[in-house]
């Protein structure tokens, strides 16, 4: 039986970009992609289908590869803004493998709500990093001017959510019990100050474990999304590292990077490849940006 015709030129297209014979069955989500910067929206749409060959001729310029891969991995092979936020709202509604990620609240404590969401790196962000790392409440000292600027983001309409590597544990030098009672510090010392966090979100472990959620993998990217109903379409990663911007854009957020004249320029030639949508002195300056309206997110379509 002949297709509609609609729907035939969506073969088309598909093997076209695939060099496969591919059957789209349904539209999986419309996306609209207004970037702050960029005068005009972009519409995107994301089908569902049956390919009918695993043999790829990819067409280079916007796949990079095809293979079966888990979400967060998925995440790394392209860089169209709609195929990403299609994987993490696949990821949402419970379509992909869970991944595993340590929190330090339960899911189940947590308010879902819509609407956008600050991911913040911890150390060196939020508070001062240490040499050899943050390994009790007592080290644990804010950066001057970042509660504040927490609760100002919160003031503007964002939620707030604690993503942090913590390799520390991985190699022994404090316990994960020790960790928790660092992030319950920081976290009620920020609730104290009116900034409110939903979640703090750790990975325990060091680069050789090969995880899902160290930074800059998406895994607990993808899990703050998920439980927070996020979307990464008007959501921010800020961090003082490259590996925080990197994450970010893995799940098609918006990305700030922290750090001071002398910090920018020890991280000049990796923050060439990470390209954030800002750099800034700090959270304040952050807040302050964002204040201005010069990086307001977008107002979401109805219809997506
Ligand atoms: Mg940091
Ligand atoms: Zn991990």
């Amino acid at each position: 039986m002949e297709p509609p015709r609609r729907v035939s030129r969506l073969w088309r297209t598909a093997k076209e970009e695939l060099g496969v014979p591919a059957k789209v069955d349904r539209p999986l989500g419309v996306y609209l992609s207004g970037f702050p910067g960029k005068p005009t929206f972009t519409l995107g749409f994301v089908y569902s289908g049956t390919l009918g060959s695993e043999r790829f001729r990819l067409k280079a310029d916007e796949i990079e590869r095809v293979d079966w891969l888990p979400a967060w991995r998925a995440l790394g092979m392209t860089r169209n803004p709609f195929a990403k936020w299609a994987i993490v709202d696949a990821y949402r509604r419970g379509d992909l493998p869970e991944i595993p990620v340590h929190r330090q609240r339960p899911r189940s404590a947590m308010k879902p709500a819509n609407g956008p969401v600050i991911f913040v790196d911890r150390d060196g962000t939020i508070n001062r990093e240490r040499e050899g790392a943050v390994r009790t409440p007592a080290e644990l000292a804010f950066n001057p001017g970042a509660k504040a600027a927490l609760r100002a983001l919160r003031s503007f309409g964002y939620r707030l959510a604690v993503i942090t590597n913590q390799d520390a544990v991985a190699w022994g030098w404090t316990t994960e019990r020790m960790l928790r009672r660092v992030n319950a510090k920081l976290i009620r010392g920020l609730a104290t100050a009116g900034a409110t966090v939903e979640n703090v979100y750790y990975c325990p472990h060091e680069l050789r474990d090969g995880c899902a959620c160290r930074k800059p993998r998406p895994g607990m990217l993808l899990a703050a999304c998920s439980d927070l109903a996020a979307s990464p379409r008007d959501s921010w990663m800020v961090g003082d590292r490259p590996d925080d911007v990197l994450a970010g854009r893995a799940i098609g957020s918006l990305t700030a990077f922290v750090g001071d004249a002398k910090r920018r320029e020890a991280f000049a030639v990796d923050l060439e490849d990470a390209r954030p949508d800002l750099v800034v002195d700090d959270l304040a300056a952050f807040a302050k940006t964002l204040r201005s309206g010069r990086f307001a997110p977008p107002k979401r379509p109805a219809y997506t």
